[in-house]
């Protein structure tokens, strides 16, 4: 294991986040088939956080 960006090469090799339908954030997990901004396809209410800026 090498230190520092040299190990992150292999990023972006597969997408895990597609476009999402709900929300439109690059967010939707396509292996876990759900949104990790809006929660679609986990929840069907608005994942929402008190803490989460919406804007
Ligand atoms: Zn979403």
């Amino acid at each position: 294991m090498t230190k520092g960006t040299a190990s992150h090469g292999k990023m972006g090799d597969k997408k895990t986040h597609v476009p999402c339908r709900r929300c439109g954030r690059r967010a939707y997990n396509i292996r876990a088939s759900f949104c990790a901004s809006c929660g679609y396809g986990k929840t069907a209410t608005m994942r929402t956080y008190n803490w989460a800026k919406t804007h």
